[in-house]
């Protein structure tokens, strides 16, 4: 029997691949562009593709494509074959440097937020060789970047490669000053814990809410839901192991260092959470995961939601973003040190994280912003809509002493400045087990958990490493000109700390009087929803910060808040049309034809027998009557409101106007529909109900 290490990355061209397929010179130019960024020349270019087709081919590829991330969130890719005909009427398999460095599919179709006008289709994608190319359904991919004809991004890697760029800069500074000259340069890694349901297929196919939008928009809540925890890391049924066992496989042989699975709290979740990886590569592969996830359901007659609120009244589905810095030498910046020295630059780049949280709440909440994951926020299952920082007491502890020049008992009740005195071993298990903060440090990385499960994780990468980069580099410039260091180096933490104490709280983020608190009292921002959120994305003081550091021009900042926009009001005008189309076409007429059977009932029986009851038949009749003419009210007003909304052209108040009273209409026609989901007798209803969904699958 083949073992994980046996297949484990077989579908990847990866170092091993590279060394045993390429030349020693040619491999050597390719590790230099890897490694440190250089161009690529032409002859080595053609001799990378020519061994990357020849291995494809060999692996059972026929076609190529240029795998990217466009605006949409999710992934493209346009099947080239090899074939290249031969004079004598047969064909050739060809790939050349070229094709491999640089593709031009039709842009046009793609969301691009007014960057490029339609007529202009042209949209360039430009291999990046730090992601290793594969193969998946015998089409070679091969990861790029995609931008416009004018240079500007149309994706999300562009954008999250040049953040890593200018978080690695800052933090080369800083390093410096600390002395350490061995280190080339610092690299941000992300595992990300994806969260999921299972659904039988069969069920999903009854239903046209799941097959148009991935979520349910009507279901009353079964007699059974998550109350009694008895699904959280409960034993796995057997179609669900086996579809784990099978992703598994599928997702190691293309080289995902998928590790841990389990089931979740709400009946049908489950987790999967790969070994972290750095940013970029995890990046591909949680797109890729997703991907895969996918398709190994449909193998086994499940479907697999990644929505993040598909089912209402259990909990919904998101994505932890654990995130690190680390030197090529192989040190956590994140991790406390041994000795003093390295103490004081953990606390530093604790404090660098710390502001940039604070500085930047705005960015990282809208970084996570959709119609879906808007469900989730706040609802008591996620953390809420406001950003805030968890460090565990003994952390906030020392950072207290800091700020006051106060004895710090952890270290022998000593004034602790910094450079002097070692601090305590704080660690990991005294810190969280908090599972209600947004951004909560566990030991020596950060988990980030505002993500919806179905966002791609660069957005929010993009504005961490963005907002990092920024603190790094305000403390370099202030560091660099410092006459004494240490003196410099304290007050700056000491500043910190005071400056941005406010985005701490270690208590429990799901309580209303944290939301109070932190709103009122500490001047935290609560950005409710996708439009509450976006616009501060054009705020001066972001569109500087992220300009300054190169991320994104000015043109591509507009153009990420109209996409976002758009994206939301699309979603849920989708959600609108398809709640109209359920109701009328589905929901009234099976509680038309439940009243109609009673009514027949009714009349046999009253001509039955003289003077018999029919006390029930009167009852529900008259009940279900009104429910229909709820329902059908609630239908007309709702579209009603997608009419008005489609009137407007402007994105931010269609956006508004979704949200003020498209939602709002569609939560009424809901509650209608559920009630007579639960008075009306099981066969009339027309489609598969909460409990048959999340139950479902043994
Ligand atoms: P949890 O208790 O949240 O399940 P784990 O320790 O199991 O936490 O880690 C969850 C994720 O964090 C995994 O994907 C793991 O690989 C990742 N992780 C661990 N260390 C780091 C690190 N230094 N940087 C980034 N991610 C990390
Ligand atoms: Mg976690």
């Amino acid at each position: 029997m083949k073992t994980v290490p046996d297949y484990f990355g077989c579908l990847v061209f990866d170092d091993r691949v590279m060394k045993a397929k390429l030349s020693t010179s040619v491999y050597r130019s390719l590790k230099r562009t890897i490694d440190e960024g250089r161009s690529l020349n032409n002859d080595v270019a053609n001799a990378v593709a020519e061994a990357m087709k020849d291995w494809a081919v060999e692996n059972g590829a026929t076609h190529f494509t240029h795998w990217f991330q466009p605006l949409t969130g999710i992934t493209a890719e346009k099947h080239d074959s090899f074939i290249s005909p031969a004079p004598d009427g047969r064909v050739i398999m060809e790939f050349s440097g070229k094709e491999l460095i640089k593709g031009e599919p039709d842009a046009s179709s793609f969301p691009s937020g007014g960057l490029r006008a339609t007529f202009e289709a042209r949209g360039y994608t430009a291999w990046d060789p730090t992601s290793y190319a594969f193969i998946k359904d015998k089409t070679l991919c091969i990861p790029t970047a995609f931008c416009s004809y004018g240079g500007e991004a149309l994706d999300k890697k562009t954008p999250l490669l040049r953040s890593m760029q200018a978080l690695n800069k800052q933090a080369m500074r800083i390093l410096k000053l600390f002395g350490n000259e061995d280190v080339k340069c610092v690299r941000t890694s992300v595992g990300p814990e994806q969260e999921y349901f299972l659904v039988d297929k069969e069920m999903y196919e009854q239903r046209k809410d799941l097959r148009f939008t991935g979520r349910t928009l009507f279901g009353a809540k079964p007699p059974k839901g998550q109350e009694l925890d008895d699904h959280y890391f409960g034993v796995i049924k057997p179609r669900v192991a086996a579809y784990m066992a099978d992703l598994n496989e599928e997702l190691w042989k293309l080289g995902i260092l998928a590790k841990t699975e389990h089931n979740e709290v709400a009946p049908a979740q489950h987790e999967l959470a790969p070994i972290y990886s750095t940013t970029n590569i995890a990046t591909d592969h949680n797109q890729i995961t997703m991907e895969i996830m996918q398709k190994v359901a449909a193998k086994h007659g499940l479907v697999c939601l990644l929505h993040e609120k598909p089912f209402a009244g259990v909990n919904g589905s998101g994505k932890h973003n654990n995130w690190s810095m680390a030197t090529d030498t192989g040190v956590n910046l994140l991790t406390p040190g041994e000795t003093p020295y390295e103490n004081a630059q953990f606390l530093l780049f604790l404090c660098a994280v710390i502001k940039a949280v604070d500085d930047y709440q705005d960015l990282l909440r809208l970084s996570v912003a959709s119609a879906g994951n808007d469900h989730r926020l706040g609802a008591n299952e996620a953390p809420p809509a406001v950003v805030s920082v968890f460090l565990g007491d003994e952390l906030t502890e020392v950072l207290e002493a800091i700020e006051s020049d106060a004895p710090y008992s952890g270290a022998e009740k000593t004034v602790m400045k910094l450079g002097v005195h070692v601090l305590p071993k704080f660690f990991r298990d005294t810190t969280d087990r908090n599972r209600t903060s947004p951004f909560a440090f566990t030991g020596n990385k950060f988990e980030f958990r505002m993500l919806g499960s179905a966002n791609s994780i660069a957005c929010t990468n993009i504005m961490l490493n963005a907002a990092v980069a920024e603190s790094l580099k305000s403390y370099a410039d202030r560091l660099e000109g410092a006459e004494d260091f240490e003196t410099a180096l304290h007050d700056l933490i000491k500043k910190t700390i005071k400056d941005h104490k406010r985005i701490i709280f270690n208590g429990n983020g799901y309580d209303d009087a944290w939301i109070k608190e932190a709103t009122e009292e500490r001047g935290l921002l609560n950005l409710r929803t996708t439009p509450d959120a976006l616009p501060t994305l054009l705020d001066k003081k972001n569109v500087e910060m992220l300009t300054a550091h190169k991320i994104f021009s000015e043109a591509e900042i507009e153009s990420r808040y109209e996409i976002t926009l758009e994206n939301y009001c699309k979603t849920v005008n989708i959600e609108g049309l398809t709640m109209v189309d359920m109701a009328r076409k589905e929901i009234i007429p099976a509680v038309e034809k439940y009243v109609s059977d009673i009514a027949t009932a009714y009349s046999a029986k009253k001509n039955s027998v003289a003077g018999i009851s029919v006390k029930y038949e009167e009852e529900m009749l008259k009940k279900l009557s009104v429910l229909v003419d709820e329902m059908d009210a609630a239908v007309k007003e709702l579209e009603l409101a997608l009419v008005k909304y489609n009137t407007i052209t402007d994105i931010t108040e269609a956006s508004e106007d979704i949200r003020d009273d498209v939602l709002p209409k569609m939560s009424v026609l809901r509650i209608a529909c559920d009630e007579a989901e639960t008075i009306t007798a099981e066969e009339y209803w027309p489609f598969p109900t909460y409990g048959d969904l999340l139950f479902g699958v043994k």
